[in-house]
């Protein structure tokens, strides 16, 4: 697409950026018919397409309204729209630069930016998200059912085995999910140990990976995450980690992109890359170790029926597609067909808070196609959308992790 970009951001990095990405767009509108918000709405300005043209008339100059700014609030950065263009086009990188000049444009009324603000800070703190949950689990028997099905139970986290071997893993502890599922994190660590392989947290100092802020258009905020995250894991993998474990999605894609965030700065560029490039989804980790992991697997203790939500971050963001469903079936369990898989369920970070109506719609059509051949579990790979599917259900919302967990053996065969 012919693109004319405006004085005030020719030459500038996000400039010469969207302009990039705005060239490769044909325009051809394939990407509406696997949007999830086009699909709800029917508008073209909540489509792919539509939010493309409309970031391309503020790169242009045009001036953005509060009605721009909502097309672009409605939009989940689940990236379906990626999976389905045929040009290649960046929709995602798009749409974080789309949505910070029109933040710095339009503003937000106070109460927006207040709650806006509020979200930034409190659930990037582990204290402060810790001591809310827990008033929240406290206060949980006296709240109506539609709100205490929101409150996720407390969870043990059973045992973290000690550092113990030679070759060690980091894994990256997020910022609500050690609060919510804290087994998560431990059940990769077990099964990493048994493998020969310690599983060390991530350092203090590590904590949300940035994405939150990132798209919600606090940049500066989520480049100083990024920062602080480096800094807080450089010692582990200076000192031999072989790869940073991010069980959360989510998060996952988030610091695959550490080198894209940082490039422009010359203090944390070349060690950015480096914790980009050692970031793993389990999956991959757990593929790469199959030769150690496989004959541990008990087939007899009894399968179940897996209902797997593949998260956009998931099979959009990291296009990590399929590999987790194999990994379910070599598990011994049977793995239920899912329609539209690949739709969003509408957790899409804080976009269940901001966009409830939209969210909730989508959270409904996600779990009638996960509840359809009813499952015995449903599975997923990143805590929001746990949390968000487990919101709707009475089954058991869990990662497949902690599936894999429990189908180990301590001591192997044999
Ligand atoms: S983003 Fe891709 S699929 Fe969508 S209109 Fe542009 S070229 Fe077509
Ligand atoms: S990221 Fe998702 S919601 Fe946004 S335009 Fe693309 S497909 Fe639609």
């Amino acid at each position: 697409m012919e693109t004319r970009i405006a004085p005030e951001f020719r030459g500038t990095r996000e400039g010469d950026e969207a302009e990039a990405i705005l060239r490769a767009c044909v325009h051809c509108g394939f990407c509406n018919a696997t949007c999830p918000t086009y699909q709800l709405l029917g508008d073209e300005l909540d489509g792919p397409r539509g939010r493309i043209y409309l970031m391309k008339q503020v790169l242009e100059g045009a001036t953005p309204t509060a009605k721009t700014q909502l097309h672009l609030d409605r939009c989940l950065t689940c990236r379906s729209c990626e999976s389905t263009c045929p040009s290649g086009v960046r929709y995602g990188a798009l749409v974080d630069i789309g949505r910070r000049i029109v933040e710095r444009k339009v503003g937000r009324p106070p109460a927006e930016a207040a709650q806006r603000y509020s979200l930034r800070k409190g659930l990037l703190s582990k204290s402060l998200f810790g001591a809310a949950l827990a008033t929240g689990r406290a206060a949980k028997a006296w709240l109506p059912h539609e709100i205490a099905r929101r409150i996720p139970d407390a969870r043990d986290a059973g045992m973290w085995p000690a550092a113990r071997h030679a070759r060690r893993m980091l894994i990256m502890q997020g910022c609500v999910q050690p609060s919510i599922a804290p087994n998560i994190d431990a059940a990769m660590a077990r099964i990493l140990d048994r493998i020969g392989i310690s599983g060390v947290r991530t350092a203090a100092g590590g904590g949300c990976c940035g994405a939150l802020p990132e798209h919600l258009g606090a940049h500066d905020d989520a480049l100083a995450i990024a920062r602080r995250n480096v800094d807080a894991w450089w010692p582990a993998v200076e000192a031999g980690a072989e790869a940073i474990v991010v069980t959360a999605s989510g998060c996952g894609v988030t610091v695959r992109d550490y080198a894209h965030l940082l490039a422009d700065d010359a203090g944390y560029a070349r060690r950015a890359e480096r914790i980009g490039a050692l970031a793993r989804d389990p999956v991959e980790v757990i593929a790469a170790e199959w030769k150690a992991i496989g004959p541990r697997i008990a087939l007899d203790r009894g399968a179940q029926r897996i209902a797997f939500h593949a998260p956009c971050t998931l099979q959009h963001g990291m296009q990590i597609k399929g590999q987790v469903e194999e990994l379910i079936d070599a598990m011994g369990h049977q793995r239920l067909p899912i329609t539209d898989a690949h739709l969003c369920c509408g957790s899409a970070g804080t976009y269940s808070i901001l966009q409830p109506e939209l969210a909730g719609q989508l959270k409904r059509n996600k779990l009638a196609a996960l509840e359809a051949e009813r499952p015995h579990v449903i599975a997923s790979a990143n805590i929001g959308c746990i949390t968000h599917l487990a919101s709707g259900t009475d089954r058991p919302v869990r990662h497949w992790i902690e599936l894999l967990d429990e189908r180990m053996l301590d001591g192997g065969r044999g």
